[in-house]
C-alpha cells in the first residue's frame, strides 16, 4: 500500500483527507501533533509522502518539514496551507517542502498533487543510462544523486527532476511552464510560482554564489537556463 502521513490536529480536515486518499487508493497514517507524526514516521518508514498542517498544538508546520527534510530528502511533502497566509507557501517550499495546496482544497486537487508527488518516487528512469557529467555536477541516474566537485548535494525528489531536465538540456531556455509540464505534470493545479521558490533554493545548493547564479541562470520574462 502507498502510505500518506497525514498530519493535522482538525479532525474535521483531518477525515476529509483521509477518506479522499483512501477513495484514491492510499493508505493514510494519521497523526494530530509533531510527536505524533514522527512516532508515526518511527512505526511507518515506507511512508513516502507526508501531508502537514502548519498551525498545530505542539509545533509548526515550518518545524516539522525541517526535520523531515534533514532526517530524509528523499520523502514528498506537502504542506496544507490557509488562503489568508499567502507567504506560508514561499516558507513551507523554502524549509523544504515539494508543493503545498491551500485551504479548502478540493479532494481531486489534493489526490493530484499526491499523485504528482507519488510518481516522481517511481524510481528509475527510464532512459537510463547512468549518469550525467556536466563541468563540475555529476548526476547519477540510478540512485537519483548529484556530486558537485565529488562532494553530495542533497536534493529533494523535485529538485532532482529539474536538474535532471536542466542537465537533458544544457544552454537551452526552459520556460517556467516547459519546467513545470516537466516536472509536475500536464495535469498538475499549482502556480508558477512553485518552479521559482524551487529554483531558489535549488540555488542555495548548487551556485558558488546564489545570488549572482552561474549554472542556473534567469532568462528575463520567460524562464531558466542552464549553463557552464
Ligand atoms: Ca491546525
Amino acid at each position: 500500500m502507498k502510505k500518506v502521513l497525514v498530519l493535522e490536529d482538525e479532525t474535521s480536515i483531518r477525515s476529509f483527507v483521509v477518506i479522499n486518499l483512501k477513495r484514491a487508493g492510499y493508505e493514510p497514517i494519521e497523526a494530530g501533533t509533531g510527536a505524533e507524526a514522527f512516532e508515526q514516521l518511527k512505526a511507518h518508514p515506507d511512508i513516502k509522502v507526508a501531508l502537514l498542517d502548519i498551525m498545530l498544538p505542539d509545533t509548526d508546520g515550518f518545524e516539522v518539514c525541517r526535520r523531515m527534510r534533514a532526517a530524509d530528502s528523499k520523502i514528498g511533502i506537502i504542506m496544507l496551507t490557509a488562503r489568508t497566509q499567502e507567504m506560508d507557501k514561499v516558507t513551507g517550499l523554502m524549509t523544504g517542502a515539494d508543493d503545498y495546496v491551500t485551504k479548502p482544497f478540493s479532494p481531486a486537487e489534493l489526490t493530484a498533487r499526491v499523485d504528482a508527488l507519488y510518481r516522481r518516487m517511481g524510481g528509475a528512469d527510464s532512459d537510463d543510462k547512468g549518469e550525467l557529467v556536466q563541468g563540475p555536477f555529476r548526476l547519477n541516474t540510478r540512485n537519483r544523486t548529484l556530486e558537485k566537485n565529488g562532494q553530495r548535494i542533497k536534493l529533494t525528489q523535485v529538485e532532482y527532476s529539474i536538474i535532471k531536465l536542466f542537465m537533458d538540456n544544457p544552454g537551452k531556455a526552459l520556460s517556467r511552464e516547459d519546467i513545470m509540464n516537466s516536472v509536475w505534470g500536464r495535469n498538475y493545479f499549482g502556480e508558477l510560482k512553485i518552479v521559482d521558490v524551487n529554483i531558489r533554493r535549488m540555488r542555495l545548493k548548487i551556485e558558488d554564489d546564489p545570488q549572482n547564479p552561474n549554472y542556473i541562470t534567469t532568462v528575463w520574462g520567460y524562464g531558466y537556463k542552464w549553463g557552464l
